[in-house]
């Protein structure tokens, strides 16, 4: 039996078809996203998911097929377009800005910057403690 993992799994939402495992299935495209703050600990949730066909039906079906670290969510809010927005808009901030507009700490703002600018989810860069929004291609 494979190991249990809070639910995992795939359901064809066309025949119905349980699949214990993404190996199960025929997966098209696989995507990460991410719970965009880490939490207290400085950790980051990443969602995997991914476009999958079923073997039995043929129909597609997108889902969240494993979580990196689960438990964590951000209830309705998306920071990341907080975030963006607020980079955008001063086009030059810094690290304490953002966490005090956010209301969050310093460390925490400096690691999600990091990773949503390294993943391109926002177009930005970190220098030191300064965040400068980029415009268009910059070297
Ligand atoms: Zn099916």
């Amino acid at each position: 039996m494979p190991r249990r993992k809070g639910k995992e799994g795939l359901t064809c939402k066309n025949c119905g078809s349980k699949f214990r495992s993404q190996k199960e299935v025929k997966i098209i495209k696989i995507w990460h996203t991410f719970s965009p703050f880490p939490d207290k600990d400085g950790n980051i949730a990443i969602n995997v998911f991914a476009t999958w066909e079923c073997p039995i039906c043929g129909a597609r079906g997108r889902d969240k097929i494993s979580s990196i670290k689960g438990g964590f969510e951000y209830k309705g809010k998306n920071y990341t377009e907080i975030l963006a927005k607020i980079i955008y808009e001063l086009k030059e901030t810094t690290v304490e800005e953002l966490s005090k507009r956010l209301n969050m700490s310093e460390e925490t703002i400096s690691k999600a910057l990091k990773y949503l600018i390294a993943e391109g989810q926002i177009r930005a860069k970190l220098d030191g403690k300064k965040v400068i929004a980029s415009s268009g291609q910059e070297a």
